[in-house]
């Protein structure tokens, strides 16, 4: 425990034994407790509702809400560094615990990764190409930048969108100011739809050095906005392939990532690569590294955030990994009896379709 006011210097590796706050109690914080757990790892979950598949297993639980001032602080005095398992959290709240102890990805990646303008905004200082986008704020803003950007396009909300949630389609017959009402939000962008040949995503870690190792691009398959399933490596070119690292890489060292980060990318098929989104932590289509390489994302994460060497990432076979959506839960008997198949199962009690209960990956021949 690094208690005091003062956060643990940068360099100071934490071992074993140590505590890791993780704010946010879903999935991902889960197969991260675990992870930790497996290395020697205490895990704090701290997250406002009251069921959750991490504090299900985590050494110690907060259930508060974000603005809980007090029990902000006493997570970060009970903590030696924090991560994140998901990204619509009030910096605010991220701010205050930041002042009291290290914050793993930092501030900088959460803005980043939680503004779509702000996102797209610095991709454009990186000089990385994106989809065609215009930030909006209202019908006429809407009017004056489908004008611009012709009439196939996408309207999104600046925050708080996941899963597909938080968008609608604008075409030229769209009723635009129905259309900013359905949004329900008081900043978005529109974004010209992208002809894409496939959706591929990088997962990479970077440690407390600056040392980056990103896993095998992978193809990512979504219905109804929701990632299906992801295929791994994603069937691109080797140039491509190494293309699609080096842009996840200079995001990471833009926001000086110490921890994950997924970049989601469109594969024009004008042969283009465009970024569609980050996340500072880990990700749905990074769960096949997990069974398929040597160090899976989980792993990572935690040797990342402890200030330890990264560990190989090699896939030591293909994978493709399938999330079982709502009542798909239900096979997991089939694919339990499947030789090539790990099944990961998250513990929810409550069944919703669309909602992310578990997930299979299965292992395909050798690595290739
Ligand atoms: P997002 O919330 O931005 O990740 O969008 C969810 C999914 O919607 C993406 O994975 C794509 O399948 C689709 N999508 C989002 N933006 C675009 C776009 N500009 N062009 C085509 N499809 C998109």
């Amino acid at each position: 425990m690094t208690g005091g006011a003062s956060p643990a210097p940068r360099a100071a590796p934490l071992a074993p034994g140590a505590t890791i706050g993780v704010l946010g109690g879903g999935q991902l914080g889960r197969m991260l407790a675990l992870a930790a757990a497996r290395l020697g790892y205490r895990v704090h979950v701290f997250r406002p509702e009251r069921d959750s598949p991490a504090a299900e297993v985590a050494a110690a639980a907060t259930m508060a809400a974000w603005d809980d001032e007090a029990a902000l602080d006493r997570f970060a005095e009970s903590v030696d560094v924090v991560t994140l398992e998901f990204e619509n959290l009030p910096v605010a709240a991220v701010a205050r615990i930041a002042g009291r102890v290290p914050v793993r990805p930092g501030l900088r990646a959460l803005a980043a990764a939680q503004d779509r303008i702000a996102e797209k905004t610095l991709m454009a200082r990186l000089d990385i190409p994106t989809a065609p986008w215009a930030e909006v704020c209202g019908a006429e803003s809407l009017a004056a930048a489908r004008a611009r950007l012709g009439g196939d396009c996408l309207l999104k909300t600046a925050r708080g969108g996941y899963d597909g949630k938080g968008q609608l389609p604008v075409d030229p017959a769209t009723d635009l100011a129905a259309a900013w009402r359905a949004l329900g939000a008081d900043a978005g962008i529109l974004e010209a739809r992208v002809d894409f040949e496939r959706e591929i995503s990088v997962v990479l870690a970077r440690g407390l050095d600056g040392a980056c190792a990103a896993w095998d691009a992978a193809e990512n398959r979504h219905v109804d906005g929701i990632l299906d399933a992801t295929v791994a490596p994603a069937p691109i070119s080797a140039a491509l392939a190494r293309r699609a690292r080096a842009v996840a890489g200079q995001i990471a060292e833009s926001l000086d990532v110490v921890g994950l980060l997924a970049v989601e990318m469109f594969v024009a098929r004008d042969g283009r690569l465009l970024v569609n989104e980050i996340a500072p932590r880990p990700h749905n289509s990074g769960h096949w590294t997990m069974d398929a390489c040597r160090t899976g994302q989980f792993e990572q994460a935690v040797r990342a955030v402890c200030g330890l060497p990264l560990g190989p990432v090699e896939r030591f076979a293909d994978a493709t990994m399938h999330n079982l959506l709502g009542e798909r839960i239900g096979e997991w008997r089939r694919w339990l009896a499947d030789p090539d198949a790990k099944l990961h199962i998250y513990g929810k009690t409550e069944t919703r379709s669309g909602r992310k209960m578990g997930h299979v990956t299965r292992l395909i021949g050798r690595a290739r």
